[in-house]
């Protein structure tokens, strides 16, 4: 019984798996590259066309487990840097549902996961809007329910989410998590200005003021929201969707050097050689972090030491190749309307996480007395 049930588990992801690499190398094949400040729904639909966000419920929800089990980590490592390569501002906002997924899973109760993963068979889109605006988003009881005041400052997809997983902070200053709806056209807001890149994201602000929140949308105990490691080690996901962008650029480097007869000249063949190196050390980075994510045995501080690691290579080694592009392309990388330019710029946008020097010293802090956790991966 458990064989068989393992054969079918597999073959779903398998079957998944090949859908997702077909789907992708039509889009390679005949890229649709939307205007960069439209959101890219087509390519969302044709996830949505695959299955690729119902695969990431868990088995029980009818899913294939993505945001669970080591195999489907893997599954959802391909995902998202399939996408990444694509348009990063989607590879964004599917990260923000991704993150969602895995929190409700986490801390949701059996009645609010059933219920969360019923509302996204209906096909919406989730968002993790937890960087507060001004004022910054609270909540107080009232009533039996509760009621939020204050903006989220940094919301991606404030047009496209219809339900948002968010942080309030409660009377006793704690932080709280919540679902809410976020399909009032009003309340949205400008956000944080004309972010140079990852304009298609459509990242603005969404003001909660007055939003009432029935008890059953709470999610958790207070902190669960930083609760380690699982904070951190969350971060693997992003550095996947960076990945992609990093693929898409190498390509473009190549293809364009090909074109204008510029790829045998030797400085060029060794810049190329060296954007190959950061391309694989970025996968490298992704794969181990990824995988301590879903360690079974490993300690919490390794993980969190690892992926803080990870999202600190995959960083730096993004940084470095969009210098290189920009050494061997020339000004052929600046001129705006371009695929390479605008990877870039929404590349160098998207690296912008919360707190990296935290992440890397933090990481140190722990290895520095203790080994790499080679055997528990
Ligand atoms: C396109 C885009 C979409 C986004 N979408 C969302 C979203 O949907 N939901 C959401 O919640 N957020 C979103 N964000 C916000 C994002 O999660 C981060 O909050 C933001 O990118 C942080 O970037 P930062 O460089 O300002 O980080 P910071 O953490 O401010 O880091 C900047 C620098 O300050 C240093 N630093 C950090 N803290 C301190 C300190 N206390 N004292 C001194 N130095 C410090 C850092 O080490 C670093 O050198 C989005 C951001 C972007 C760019």
């Amino acid at each position: 019984m458990l064989i068989s049930d393992e054969k079918t588990a597999v073959k779903n992801l398998s079957d998944f798996r090949t859908d997702l690499k077909n789907l992708f190398d039509t889009w390679k094949a005949a890229p649709y590259i939307p205007a960069e400040n439209v959101f890219p729904l087509e390519f969302l639909n044709a996830l949505r066309g695959i299955g690729a966000l119902d695969a990431l419920l868990s088995r029980d929800e009818g899913g294939l487990d993505l945001c669970r089990t080591p195999e489907g980590g893997l599954v959802l490592m391909a995902l998202l840097r399939r996408t990444g390569y694509v348009n990063l501002s989607l590879g964004r906002c599917l990260e923000g549902h991704v993150n969602v997924v895995r929190l409700v899973e986490l801390y949701g109760t059996p009645e609010q996961r059933r219920a969360f993963a019923q509302t996204l068979k209906s096909g919406i889109l989730a968002g993790i809007w937890v960087t507060d605006g001004t004022p910054p988003v609270t909540i107080r009881k009232e009533n039996g329910h509760y009621r939020l005041t204050g903006v989220k400052g940094f919301a991606s997809g404030v047009k496209q989410v219809s339900l948002a997983l968010i942080t309030a902070t409660n009377p006793q200053g704690h932080s709280i998590m919540l679902l809410a709806p976020t399909t009032e056209a009003d309340r949205r807001r400008a956000g944080p200005g004309t972010l140079t890149g990852m304009q298609a994201s459509g990242t603005g602000g969404y003001d909660f003021t007055d939003v009432i929140i029935p008890p059953d949308h709470l999610l958790g105990s207070t902190g669960d929201y930083l609760r380690q490691p699982e904070f951190s080690a969350g971060a693997w996901r992003g550095s996947a969707v960076a990945l992609g962008a990093m693929d898409r650029l190498v390509d473009l480097f190549r293809q364009e050097l090909l074109e204008r007869g510029r790829a045998a000249n030797p400085h060029q063949l060794y810049r190329i050689g060296e954007a190959l190196i950061l391309q694989k050390t970025a996968a490298m980075w992704v794969e181990q972090a990824a995988k301590a994510a879903y360690a079974p045995r490993m300690k919490p501080e390794d993980v969190v030491a690892t992926v803080n690691l990870a999202r600190f290579a995959v960083e730096r080694a993004a940084l470095e190749l969009i210098t290189i592009v920009q050494r061997s392309l020339g000004l052929s990388a600046f001129v705006k309307g371009k695929a390479v330019e605008q990877v870039m710029r929404d590349l160098m946008t998207y690296l912008r996480q919360p707190a990296p020097d935290e992440a890397l010293t933090d990481a140190a802090t722990w290895f520095i007395g203790h080994d790499w956790p080679e055997g528990d991966l």
